[in-house]
């Protein structure tokens, strides 16, 4: 078991009965709620039931899937702690992935003006990046993340067992944030993920910590995304655009794919503007194109993907706004890219 703490709340790596039991010997709370979609209750219950079943606890049930992160939910969310009788000294834990823990944290730390919640992640995307740093909320009038706060939880209890039953496609998509984070911040980290291709085989108990602590080290600079923070941007401004595109067709990228696609176009904005050398550009391409499938992208498309990043929330004025890499391990935030580069760095991708 490795634990990392942030703020003031524990992070645990390892069998989730063992961090759990201990989480809960130390919570003083009068009832117990588990939050859970279809999958995690079918996968990931049966490693929590021997420890909770003790405590009587009640399962909110819930739909899987973005397109269930909205008010609507979080409505049957309150009305079940309600009928429940939760008082402000319940307990929630949200065991999924990053939707069941940004709307389980959201809806506990809003109910009664909150109640004290655990996040249990069971995707990589959520156990690297979403369970840690206290940005919960859900989806608003297709905007995502539009209703949300801020709140810590009690411990983050995060066991790489749960990724054994995750499809390689969610396994893959949330490898896009550990790549990420080695590539913002650790140069040693990025050299060795390079020689992992099957992502089955890999040591996650090392690799979950190693990436876990550099988005924890960012969080704890910049608690509520005023600057440094910034950094973790590292290939979202194109790949959300891209995602955001993709959304409205048929043929829908998960978020880490999308990533990959935007870290490698940032990369070559990168190489451009702040001197990425050359051959680091071209590992970052080699790598991310081994791990994910190409997707060709139409130049007709190129207009809706500038216009989806003219939007993105974290332009400031018209320049649209980059966290690139002057080199593998290191970031530089606020930098600025017009129609043009941005378009060579789309047909760089298209090219490769
Ligand atoms: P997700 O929560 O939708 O989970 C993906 C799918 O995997 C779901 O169908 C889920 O039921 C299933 N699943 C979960 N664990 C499983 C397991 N162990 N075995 C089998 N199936 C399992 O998606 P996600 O990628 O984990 O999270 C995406 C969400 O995270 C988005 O809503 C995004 O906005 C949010 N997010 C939040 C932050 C933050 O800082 N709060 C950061 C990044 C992303």
């Amino acid at each position: 078991m490795q634990t990392l703490a942030l703020d003031t709340y524990p992070i645990h790596i390892g069998p989730v009965a063992e961090s759990l039991s201990r989480t809960l010997q130390q919570q003083a709370f009068s009832q117990l709620f588990v939050l859970a979609d279809e999958n995690t209750k079918a996968h990931c219950w049966p490693l929590i039931a021997p420890v909770v079943q003790p405590y009587n606890p009640v399962v909110i049930e819930i739909n899987s899937g973005e397109a269930h992160k909205n008010l609507r939910t979080c409505e049957y969310i309150w009305q079940q702690l309600m009928e429940h009788r939760a008082g402000r000294d319940a307990l929630l834990l949200n065991l999924g992935g990053g939707v069941i823990g940004d709307m389980g944290g959201f809806a506990a730390s809003t109910f009664k003006r909150g109640i004290p919640f655990v996040q249990i992640p069971t995707t990589l995307l959520a156990q690297v990046d979403a369970s840690i740093g206290g940005k919960l909320g859900v989806d608003f009038m297709q905007v995502k993340n539009s209703i949300g706060l801020f709140c810590n939880p009690q411990a983050v209890l995060a066991d790489p067992a749960f990724l054994s039953t995750l499809s390689d496609r969610e396994l893959r998509s949330g490898y896009a944030e550990v790549i990420k984070h080695s590539l913002i911040a650790d140069a040693a980290q990025w050299g060795q993920l390079q020689s992992l291709t099957n992502l089955r085989q890999a040591d996650w108990a090392q690799i979950i910590p190693a990436s876990l602590n550099i988005k924890k080290q960012i969080v704890e600079t910049d608690p509520f995304e005023k600057g440094l923070r910034k950094a973790l941007n590292f290939g979202h401004t194109i790949g959300h655009a891209i995602e955001g595109h993709a959304l409205e067709t048929d043929a829908p990228l998960l978020h880490g794919e999308a990533i990959a696609i935007g870290m490698v176009c940032e990369a070559f904005l990168s190489c451009r503007q702040q001197n990425l050398p050359k051959a680091q550009l071209e590992q970052i391409a080699d790598y991310l194109t081994q791990v994910y499938s190409k997707v060709a992208l139409d130049p007709a498309h190129y207009p809706v993907y500038l216009r989806l990043m003219g939007n993105d929330k974290k332009n400031e004025g018209q320049a649209i706004n980059f966290s690139l890499l002057p080199e593998a391990g290191t970031v530089a935030v606020n930098q600025t890219a017009d129609a043009g580069p941005i378009t060579e760095a789309l047909d760089f991708y298209n090219r490769l």
